[in-house]
């Protein structure tokens, strides 16, 4: 053969090292795993195809960069979970002929599908049923073969045929396409099932071994309440059954410390069916712990030179005119309401009242920079379906501020935005992660003022020294920002503070001062909220904690429990004194048993209880006891009180 045949057969791809290697024409990442290694082309799943995530036996084409995927690779997990998705649907047909298939993509850690069974509701017995016969799916070792559907409508017609309705419908949508069924063959190549999807999956199922079938809930079809009600199984799938133990151990620690589930065994919050769904009522005891990190945090910002303001909850819809957002954000504001022949609408954002205090008078580059700061509350739209205890609502309090300042002031501001993320986040115990958010491809401002504040947030970070990410073009279309995601107690991820530069508002509001040169210029202004919303951040809080607020926070800090009614006047004036020091206390006089006593504080995750019988009461001291800790001794009641008021200073968390 000629070097000119052989280049006519050959491609060239690229593979992750750097390096090129060379495979027939047509062929896939498979044979290219074969041309590497046995051992290599044994344990590939799939391919990263120019950073498409992609079937193993994609052909490839000349100058493809290629990296093999292998169950180490955190990308393939995505194929196996969504590859177990068709073994349960599969499953599902065996068990119900007549279910029909609806669609079931991945999710955080698993997959769903949706299924429409007429005549049965599943219970979680089926759900072991299914479980049974996804492993003799499995377990037979069905590859799963892409396939172009050469005829839409013939096709179309076995849908229907079928009474695969959804599939119809989505078939029909996606008809130019491309479309693609995946057929899932047994060893000698014959079909046994088929599904609608355009992939990508695993070249078989072998690798399917380690899943679980979670629960059902009812869905709608395109989660629309108007149409089919339809049937969601939550499933997980991981490469080994270790994996798979221990995600499912992670899942009861998390059950375990559910904000709702805790809320009712430690009065909490509540919703309520006549209020509305998504709007929180505080109760007592969070109100407390809402109190403390609201305390804490105008400290935290008194310190920080900011100054606090309040604005109403509703205005006149002009403002959100002006302010763009009855143009880009009216889907998640509600309906506006006539007050003297005007329409008034809730707040969504902070943002335009913050301005509205800013603009009330004329100001000069000697009074920047502003920050001003508000705990505010907003309402915004939320889907019924999307609503989740605190975490998802439609009333809730921002910790806001806009800073309104020069150019030259901008990098430092942010500077100092990036300390406060870093004391309040450490105070709370979360570890977090930052990233740098850049300009989208639909974008306001010209490319040197996205360049100049997106050099400022990165400065602030680089200054500071705080390890950050860039998430290209991930940015709002009027701001490049720095987003932080916190982690818990149990590692899990949660939304944290947002710092974005605003280089759409001061234009719309005309947010001035008057400059050195004594000419107006347009001021910088960057919006930022570290807690967030309280009532996410306290949900989430309460799940961080277990329940177990540390003692500057804990709703009640000290329980004081007198033996018997003898020790009563010494109980009463332990309880006074401590009160007297602002430590909240409560006094246990009941004739139930002290073990009683105790064991009811501890599951109330009171902090400190403190004993009194004969012989305290004789030496003048306090026998005390911590929850989770145990006895700690006796002391002097002035020692206790200096010990708890040490504890709350320092915030510790034990
Ligand atoms: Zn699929
Ligand atoms: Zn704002």
């Amino acid at each position: 053969m000629s070097t000119a045949e052989m280049s006519e057969t050959q491609i060239k791809v690229k593979l992750p090292d750097g390096s090129s290697r060379s495979v027939n024409s047509g062929e896939s990442s498979a044979e290219l795993a074969k041309s590497i290694s046995q051992g290599l082309y044994r344990n590939a799943v799939g391919a990263l195809i120019n950073g498409e995530l992609l079937d193993l036996y994609t052909p490839l084409k000349e100058g493809d960069e290629v990296k093999i995927l292998t169950a180490k690779d955190p990308e393939a997990i995505e194929l196996l979970r969504h590859s177990t998705a068709h073994v349960m649907a599969q499953a599902v047909q065996n068990i119900f002929p007549g279910a029909k298939i609806a669609i079931g993509p991945t999710i955080d850690d698993g997959f769903y599908y949706d299924f429409e069974i007429a005549d049965h509701t599943l219970t979680p017995d089926d759900l072991g049923k299914i479980e049974a016969e996804m492993k003799k799916i499995a377990d037979a070792n069905q590859r799963l073969v892409r396939y172009n559907i050469p005829d839409v409508d013939k096709q179309l017609d076995e849908f229907r045929s079928q009474g695969e309705k959804f599939k119809v419908e989505l078939l029909t949508e996606h008809r130019d396409h491309n479309p693609t069924l995946y057929l899932m063959q047994d060893k000698d190549g014959k079909t046994i099932w088929n599904d609608l999807c355009r992939g990508p999956h695993l070249p078989s199922t072998k690798d399917i071994k380690a899943f679980k079938l979670l629960k059902v809930s009812g869905s709608y079809w395109r989660g629309d309440e108007k149409k089919e009600h339809l049937q969601r199984i939550y499933a997980t799938a991981w490469w080994s059954k270790q994996d798979l133990e221990d995600y499912l151990k992670r899942l009861e620690e998390a059950e375990k410390r559910d904000h709702r589930k805790l809320s009712k065994e430690l009065d909490l919050f509540s919703t309520h069916d006549e209020v509305g769904p998504g709007l929180i009522f505080w109760h007592p005891n969070l109100a407390t712990v809402r109190d403390c990190i609201e305390t804490y945090w105008r400290a935290e910002h008194r310190k920080r030179g900011y100054v606090f303001v309040y604005t109403p909850h509703i205005a006149n819809e002009q403002l959100f005119a002006i302010s763009g957002h009855l143009e880009n954000y009216s889907e998640n504001m509600y309906s506006p309401m006539d007050i003297d022949g005007q329409p008034y609408r809730a707040k969504p954002m902070n943002c335009p009242g913050h301005i509205m205090i800013y603009k009330s008078k004329l100001h000069s580059y000697r009074d920047l920079p502003i920050r001003m700061a508000e705990l505010g509350t907003v309402y915004r739209y939320e889907r019924s379906g999307v609503l989740h205890g605190m975490l998802r609502v439609r009333g809730f309090t921002q910790d806001d501020s806009h800073i309104f300042c020069t150019p030259e002031q901008l990098e430092d501001e942010i500077g100092g935005i990036v300390d406060l993320i870093e004391s309040l986040m450490t105070t709370f115990g979360y570890t977090y992660k930052a990233y740098l958010a850049t300009k989208p491809e639909k974008a306001l401002g010209s490319d040197e003022e996205w360049d100049f504040a997106t050099k400022a947030l990165e400065g602030a970070m680089k200054k500071r020294g705080m390890p950050y990410e860039v998430d290209a073009g991930g940015g709002a279309f009027y701001a490049p920002k720095i987003d932080v995601k916190l982690f818990d107690a149990i590692g899990r991820e949660w939304q944290g503070p947002t710092v974005q530069v605003d280089l759409n508002l001061p234009d719309r509001f005309d947010v001035c001062y008057i400059g050195q040169d004594g000419n107006r210029h347009k001021a910088i202004m960057v919006h930022r909220a570290v807690l967030g919303s309280l009532e996410r951040f306290v949900g989430g809080l309460i799940e961080h904690y277990a329940g177990a607020f540390p003692l500057w926070l804990a709703p009640t800090q000290v329980v004081v429990m007198p033996i018997s009614d003898r020790h009563a006047d010494e109980a009463k004036k332990l309880v006074a004194l401590l009160a007297d020091n602002d430590i909240r206390v409560q006094l246990d006089e009941r004739s139930e048993t002290v073990n009683y006593r105790i064991r009811e504080a501890q599951v109330q995750q009171i902090p400190y209880m403190v004993v009194l019988g004969d012989k305290e009461v004789e030496a003048g001291i306090v026998a005390v006891r911590h929850r989770r800790g145990g006895s700690l001794g006796t002391m002097k009641p002035e020692e206790l009180l200096a010990k708890l008021k040490e504890e709350i200073r320092t915030k510790e968390s034990i």
